[in-house]
């Protein structure tokens, strides 16, 4: 896995997922330049574009390679509202032009060919209504949702609390302890460390879980 931060305006971190030559662009948030010099530097060629979700700190390069973009279906709207009213309540002109996107719409526990590998994609709503999580092999790749000794907000458009406590838990306590976890900000750390010493965690791991009504993810 490469790892390639951005610098300057959103901080965001950015992966490539790297097998055989092939890989998988994790959350472009901007320094479209950079992303594409690594990959021509390395040779690789890009299988497409994974979004955690679509907040636009994580989407300002989305258009970087001429692929297709990898997207959970209920994340979409939440994108192009991004798209229409985040860049321009910035005073941005968007960074890409929508229409030139190539999106594929994800939904349930999916897998994702690369090298001879795969990518698991791992609904985890709660930041966000569509929030994955991309896993390959030891890496879980988890955006907004997981994060070194926290977790993302959950007072967004989408958020929902009681949907993120029991995404959270379920991390925490189903995953493997040895899982590796990049977050989409700072920096990386592991199920067994977030289970010990994660802030929200802690808090909310005895709380009496609401009866949720899943919908299908
Ligand atoms: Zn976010």
């Amino acid at each position: 896995m490469i790892s390639l931060p951005s610098e300057g305006g959103f901080q965001c971190n950015c992966y490539l997922l790297e097998e055989n030559g092939e890989c998988y662009v994790v959350d472009p948030g901007a320094d479209r330049e950079k992303i594409r010099s690594e990959v021509a530097k390395r040779k690789l060629m890009v299988k497409g574009i994974l979004l955690t979700h679509g907040h636009l700190d994580h989407i300002g390069a989305i258009d970087c390679f001429k692929v297709p973009v990898y997207i959970h279906r209920k994340e979409l709207p939440v994108l192009c509202d991004s798209y229409r009213k985040g860049f321009l309540a910035m005073g941005a002109e968007p960074p890409f032009k929508l229409p030139d996107i190539r999106f594929v719409a994800l939904q349930g526990e999916r897998e994702l060919p690369l090298g001879r590998s795969k990518v698991l994609v791992v609904p985890t709503p709660g930041h966000s209504v569509g929030c994955v999580c991309f896993r390959y092999g030891k890496q879980l790749y988890t955006g907004d949702t997981l994060l070194k000794g926290t977790v993302g907000r959950w007072d967004y458009a989408t958020g929902d609390l009681p949907r993120f406590k029991k995404t959270i838990k379920h991390m925490l306590e189903d995953f493997e302890p040895e899982l590796e976890v990049y977050p989409g900000h700072g920096a990386a750390t592991t199920i067994a460390a977030e289970r010990e010493s994660n802030t929200f965690y802690n808090e909310w791991k005895d709380t009496e879980q609401q009866n949720l009504t899943e919908d299908e993810a």
